[in-house]
């Protein structure tokens, strides 16, 4: 059995509020949303991080072409944000591959 979360929500061992998936990539509600609209976009296969997945440039795409879909789906029309929290100093907590698709709210930069 595995012991990574993610790949245990794609084999449906833990649920999850699953909103789209595509051929390679899983969207589902973040447990602790930050905004609205706060989902994660996955790749169904494991790796560890963003720069891994692009290594395989099509899943990559997909799973852009997923969150592009969601914030397409969720309305948020005026724009929205991804983000790909990469290594501990980066804040990624999780270790399996993921963007953040968050909006509904206006954001700032730097981010906070
Ligand atoms: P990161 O810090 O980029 O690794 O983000 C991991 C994200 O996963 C956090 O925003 C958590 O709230 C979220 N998370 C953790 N466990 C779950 C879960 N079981 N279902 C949905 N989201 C989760």
């Amino acid at each position: 059995m595995t012991e990574c979360l993610f790949c245990r929500i794609v084999s449906g061992e833990i649920p999850a509020e699953v909103v789209a998936t595509s051929e390679h990539a899983l969207a589902f509600r973040d447990i602790n949303p930050t905004a609205p609209t706060h989902v994660l976009v996955i790749p169904t296969r494991h790796v560890v991080d963003i720069p891994t997945l692009a290594q395989a440039p099509t899943e990559l795409a997909d799973l852009v072409a997923l969150g592009a879909r969601v914030a397409a789906s969720e309305g948020l029309d005026d724009g929205y944000r991804l983000v790909a929290n990469t290594g501990r100093a980066g804040g990624q907590v999780v270790f399996h591959a993921h963007l953040h698709v968050i909006g509904g709210r206006r954001m700032g930069w730097p981010p906070g």
